[in-house]
């Protein structure tokens, strides 16, 4: 008989988690104490909800994420600063690697709730002022902070109008002047317009930049005229460096300020000082003056059209960003997707939650999201005025329309998904159906095995055991579970 061999020594089998759980939590927490401060509050939480640190593989750590789109941003935007944080805590972290735990999203033992670990702080708001007086009597009104070049988001419908801003930023009274900017209400023109005024006044604080809009400029004139001290107007406008009209298409049948315009216009252009002027259409559709629209057309016109998709949903993600409020991604992504009239309109719908959210303490979930937009659309439509989305009608389903709707979307037979075949095509429905009851609408394991043939609740138990596992490695059946709790409206 041979001698037994020695047992040669297997390789041991990787530690998942070295750490024992409740040191990979601590580490996590650490790492986020050192993150936090380095991140915009509403950034960090909409990036790190629902993150957890799965395991420590020697020097890897394995940070989890809820969802499949952020993957790609965590990997862009933190992996280094996680590294980072990481090493300053652990010198034997030599990398951090990423999974998608999309059980992390609906467990939330799992991870921290960093909502309350780092609770808001709220800033006092400075009282505004509508306007500003310059040297010589000239009136601004007052540029918004808030509205700078680096905050409009740039997409394919405002590109071109946006270059032309900073190009005019970085040199006033330069190769774009005048700059006309048109497009339909609500796309980002008086953002553009006050963005470029506050940009060349950071550049250059002495410079003097009028924003006005062309119905104070009316009612400057008009007074100028009552007071009878339109020289006095003139000679003061002439001292500005920039002037920035927007909405000029209400200078419509007013010749008077038309005329003044005109000269203000022309002594300004000769005296190169740049001026920013913006309408809802192109100059030559401008019910103005043909003198005053050809002068417009001589300098650089760029229009702006309405955001597609991705531009929305990077303005929402901003604009969470700028209120410093959390907002889940499929909330954003759901208004992204519904709102598609104008800006003004994805930020109504965001600013109504912003409200749900501060005086009611009540996260938006895409149902709360689509009850809001029911209820402005109601209100526009009592305005008789153009709807601008359609608003699913969002309601609750009952878990036989789910059983329903899954054995659609499967192309099978609801009598199939109850009955007992085990092949795969039928068997996967059944499971996923059993799944979203479960843990999309709270229905009991065991009221689930009864809809199902009466089936046992252990066996409903390891159904749903078994999608929570599959959805966590299988990005295309996540977007398959994930595309029919959309349309069932049941994702939160
Ligand atoms: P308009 O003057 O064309 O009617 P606004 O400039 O008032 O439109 O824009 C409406 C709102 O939408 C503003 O709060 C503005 O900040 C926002 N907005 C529009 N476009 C963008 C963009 N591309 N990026 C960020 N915010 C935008
Ligand atoms: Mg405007």
């Amino acid at each position: 008989m041979n001698p037994v061999a020695a047992p040669t020594l297997a390789p041991a089998p990787v530690p998942v988690a070295v750490l024992p759980e409740r040191g990979l939590t601590d580490l996590w927490l650490q790492i986020l104490d050192q993150l936090a401060p380095k991140i915009a509050r509403s950034q960090f939480i909409t990036w790190f909800k629902d993150t957890a640190l799965l395991g420590k593989e020697e020097g890897k750590l394995v940070v989890g994420l809820p969802l499949p789109m952020t993957l790609h941003w965590h990997m862009e935007h933190y992996r280094d600063m996680t590294l980072e944080a990481a090493q300053a805590l652990d010198s034997t972290v030599t990398q951090i690697v990423y999974t998608v735990d999309v059980g992390l999203k609906d467990n939330r033992d799992r991870s921290p709730d960093i909502l309350e670990r780092f609770p808001e702080v709220k800033k006092r708001k400075v009282p505004g002022r509508s306007e500003v007086r310059m040297a010589e009597g000239i009136v601004s009104k007052i540029l918004n902070p808030n509205y700078m070049l680096e905050n409009f988001i740039v997409g394919s419908g405002n590109r071109l109008a946006q270059a032309a801003c900073q190009a005019v930023a970085r040199e006033p009274g330069g190769k774009y002047n005048p700059l006309f900017l048109y497009g339909g209400v609500g796309l980002g023109k008086t953002h553009l317009l006050q963005a470029t005024g506050n940009a060349i006044l950071r550049q250059m604080p002495r410079t003097a930049v009028v924003y006005t809009t062309s119905e104070d400029f009316t009612n400057q004139v008009v007074e100028a005229i009552g007071q009878k001290k339109m020289e006095q107007f003139r000679r003061r406008y002439r001292m500005v460096d920039v002037l920035i009209i927007d909405d000029v298409q209400f200078l419509a049948n007013k010749e008077r300020t038309q005329e003044e315009f005109f000269h203000t216009f022309n002594a300004l252009y000769e005296d190169r000082k740049q001026v920013i002027i913006s309408a809802d259409r192109p100059p030559s559709e401008l019910d103005l003056e043909d003198r005053l629209t050809s002068r417009f057309e001589r300098g650089m016109i760029a229009d702006i059209s309405t955001p597609d998709y991705e531009t929305r949903l990077a303005i929402l993600i901003e604009k969470v960003r700028e209120y410093e409020i959390f907002i889940d991604m499929t909330v954003l992504q759901f208004i992204a997707e519904h709102a598609k009239k104008n800006v003004r309109e994805l930020e109504g719908i965001l600013m109504q939650a912003v409200a749900l959210y501060e005086l009611e303490q009540r996260m938006p979930t895409v149902r709360s999201i689509a009850e809001i937009m029911h209820k402005l659309n109601k209100d526009e439509n009592s305005k008789d005025q153009n709807v601008g989305f359609q608003t699913p009608q969002k309601r609750r389903p009952t878990f036989q329309e789910v059983m329903e709707a899954v054995s659609k979307y499967y192309s099978v037979s609801v009598n199939e998904i109850v009955g007992a075949s085990r092949v795969r095509e039928i068997l996967l429905p059944r499971q996923i159906a059993m799944y979203i009851g479960r843990n999309r609408m709270g229905v009991s394991y065991v009221h689930i095995g009864e809809m199902f043939g009466n089936r046992d609740h252990t066996t409903v138990m390891s159904a749903v055991r078994k999608i929570e596992r599959v959805l966590q490695d299988d990005p295309q059946m996540l977007r398959e579970v994930r595309a029919l709790e959309q349309e069932l409206s049941l994702v939160e």
